[in-house]
């Protein structure tokens, strides 16, 4: 009897993730691992099936154990930026440093409050391409983000696809936005990706006139936490831009992008770093 009791307190301890207990406080938990009645220890075992699941599954404390153990990113090298009236336009940055970045797109739809907490936790950086509606309304979850280390860059206002569009109309939608997230940011964006990917000479011109840097495509996208690569190497290429975007799925698709960039023999890096 006394061994029967010994060996359910054994699996008792067992059944507990060790990693909550080591990098959490019981509030950052999923919700099944709030503190319950100690029942276990004087009934009979329980055989409910939240006894058998891992009561962390696909909560914070899940995420970041998924997170891989990267290199060291090497010390960024800036990449040479064109002197010319026009921004240049860039699916990956030229540079062959192992190193890949990992973009978030629009900010209107969703915006899941754990992943603040994933990006500062796993240190993960990001650059957010946010219109600038999204950011108003929403300022405060994205702050949060930017104090987490994410930057905030400039995506429209209004989100239309700006190819064939007049060069007023343009430079309107993307001076418009980046002056609108200097407000709410306290710092004005440098870097401009057109919504779709859609661009034309004036988008780049214009652009340019507004203070943005460089105009970004992107290498790989990531939706519900698959990547989709442009190659059939299915590697991510140094340089690298995968783009996702603030959908309910975020977290699975930041955890996707980390471990697509891992895969590849490479480390994720901040996308100003290297263009500025
Ligand atoms: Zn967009």
């Amino acid at each position: 009897m006394l061994a029967l009791l010994a060996l359910l307190a054994v699996t008792g301890c067992a059944a507990r993730p060790t990693y909550t207990a080591r990098h959490f406080t019981a509030d950052q938990r999923g919700p099944s691992a709030s503190p319950q009645p100690s029942a276990g220890r004087t009934g009979p075992p329980s055989t409910s099936p939240s006894a058998s699941v891992p009561p962390a599954y696909k909560s914070l404390a899940w995420y970041l154990a998924q997170v891989p153990d990267f290199p060291e990113a090497p010390p960024p090298q800036r990449v040479p930026l064109p002197a010319s009236g026009a921004a240049p336009f860039w699916h990956r940055v030229p540079t062959e440093q192992k190193v890949a970045f990992i973009t978030i797109d629009d900010g209107g739809l969703a915006r899941p409050p754990a992943a603040i907490d994933f990006i500062r936790e796993a240190r993960i950086p990001v650059t957010m391409f946010l219109n600038s509606p999204a950011a108003a309304a929403h300022t405060d979850y994205f702050k949060q983000i930017e104090a987490a280390g994410g930057v905030v860059e400039n995506h429209t206002i209004t989100h239309t696809s700006l190819s064939g569009r007049s060069y007023a109309f343009q430079k309107h939608e993307i001076c418009g936005a980046a002056e609108k997230l200097a407000e709410l940011f306290g710092k004005r964006p440098t870097l401009f990706r057109p919504p779709f990917g859609n661009r034309d000479a004036s988008t780049l011109r214009a652009a340019h006139d507004c203070g943005m840097k460089a105009v970004f495509h992107w290498s790989e996208t990531v939706d519900k936490g698959k990547v989709r690569y442009q190659t059939p190497t299915k590697l991510v290429q140094p340089g690298d831009v995968l783009l996702m975007h603030f959908r309910p799925a975020l977290m699975d698709d930041l955890l996707g992008a980390l471990k697509a960039i891992y895969r590849s023999g490479l480390t994720p890096a901040l996308l100003e770093d290297y263009v500025n």
